[in-house]
């Protein structure tokens, strides 16, 4: 296909997704979502997942062999723009299908696809990613679950921690050490683990918000097959950059910028006129255009794959999670009456997003090392 084939691909399938979206978002979560109780507003979630895929909008740039839609990063980041601007319901099955179902295309077995690509796809199975643990986040290298040989398969054994929708999850991905006196990244592997078995048990973690998206989860002699271990022994530090690459990739980056823009607006229209904020204001809404320049470069890079592409993608997630933080911040200064409410959420919730996938800190190393290759 050349460029303008391509564009008018993209053209048709932003028509096709906007009029699904509006002929499918729930009326009652678009309207009314803050009314709803924890338990039904996750209902909502879940059955978004298989909306999403009865639509044949699930797994949009997994290959159609696999089961996806076979589109690219073009088309995803259309509908996560079109979808947060219809404001649809953000699904449960998230790190199925963009840490699991990639990670199975890359480095699964055919049997491991046949067994849980189509379930992700269809929103039937919700997954977890048990990465960090109480001793090992940004040094993901050092995490101490092991994994020890048994009879046809592995006993999986330690604590991992704030493991993201464990409380709907049936499966996670966990990272383990298979051989404690092999050398550092060459001791883990990765596993895929039945969450419904004696050897789980999951506490919850309250956030400063007062939401509760993750918990803790110990694992006691947890068994995991042969069969679900991912790649050979010693394979999953490799793996495991592979799912953290595909995690900071271009799609939520599309979502949080319609949440800025939203937010953005919201500002300008109730501080205008306060010649206090007029500075800061100017600077944020070039900030926010900013970001919407990154993302469509990253989206005409993408085709290449090459190291422009991937410079674009580690430097997407710490300009939009600085720019949230800043507008909530700017937000809750302004004291408007009738929006407090709103900036205290969007403040609290948004302490978070400098942390999850890699901390910032650890994303300016890795921009700084493996992107603008700075001596250490
Ligand atoms: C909302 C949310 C959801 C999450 N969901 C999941 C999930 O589903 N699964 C999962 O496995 N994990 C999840 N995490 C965990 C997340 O990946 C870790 O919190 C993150 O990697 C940081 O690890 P840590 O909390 O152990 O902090 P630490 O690694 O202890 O870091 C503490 C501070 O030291 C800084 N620091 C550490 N090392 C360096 C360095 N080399 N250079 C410069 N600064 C450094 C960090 O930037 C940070 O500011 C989630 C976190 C949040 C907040």
């Amino acid at each position: 296909m050349n460029s303008d084939d391509n564009a008018h691909a993209v053209e048709d399938f932003a028509v096709r997704a906007e009029a699904w979206l509006a002929a499918n978002v729930p009326t009652r979560w678009r309207e009314h979502r803050g009314a709803l109780s924890n338990t039904e507003a996750d209902e909502f979630r879940r059955e978004w997942d298989r909306q999403l895929s009865a639509g044949g909008f699930a797994g949009l740039g997994l290959p159609k062999e696999f089961g996806g839609q076979g589109l690219g990063l073009a088309e995803e980041v259309v509908f996560h723009v079109l979808a947060a601007k219809a404001q649809a319901p953000d699904g449960l099955a998230r790190v199925g299908k963009i840490l699991t179902a990639p990670m199975l295309v890359s480095h699964g077995t055919e049997a491991q696809r046949a067994k849980y690509l189509p379930k992700i796809l269809s929103g039937e199975e919700v997954w977890c990613q048990g990465f960090s643990e109480p001793g090992a986040g940004s040094d993901l290298a050092g995490v101490s679950t092991i994994a020890r040989k048994t009879e046809g398969g592995y006993l999986i054994s330690g604590r991992k921690t704030w493991t993201s929708f464990v409380q709907h999850a049936s499966r996670c991905l966990v990272l383990a050490q298979t051989d404690r006196g092999a050398p550092r990244y060459k001791n883990l592997g990765m596993f895929l683990v039945d969450m419904n078995q004696p050897g789980v048990l999951v506490n919850d973690i309250k956030q400063i918000s007062g939401a509760v998206h993750f918990a803790e989860v110990q694992f006691e002699d947890t068994f995991v097959a042969e069969d679900d271990r991912v790649g050979e022994e010693g394979d999953g530090w490799a793996i495991a950059m592979k799912v953290l690459t595909d995690e900071r990739g271009g799609t939520e980056t599309a979502t949080r910028y319609v949440e800025i823009r939203a937010d953005m607006d919201l500002l300008l229209a109730s501080c205008a006129g306060r010649p206090e904020l007029a500075g800061e204001l100017e600077d944020l809404d070039i900030r926010t255009e900013l970001l919407r320049w990154q993302l469509s470069k990253v989206v005409d890079l993408e085709s290449g794959h090459g190291s422009e592409f991937w410079r674009a993608v580690s430097i997407l997630k710490v300009l939009w999670s600085e720019l949230w933080q800043d507008v909530a911040r700017l937000g809750l200064r302004a004291m408007v009456p009738g929006d407090r409410e709103h900036w205290r959420n969007q403040y609290l919730e948004s302490k978070a997003v400098s942390i999850y996938s890699g901390t910032n800190e650890i994303q300016r190393n890795i921009i700084s090392e493996r992107v603008l290759r700075l001596p250490r």
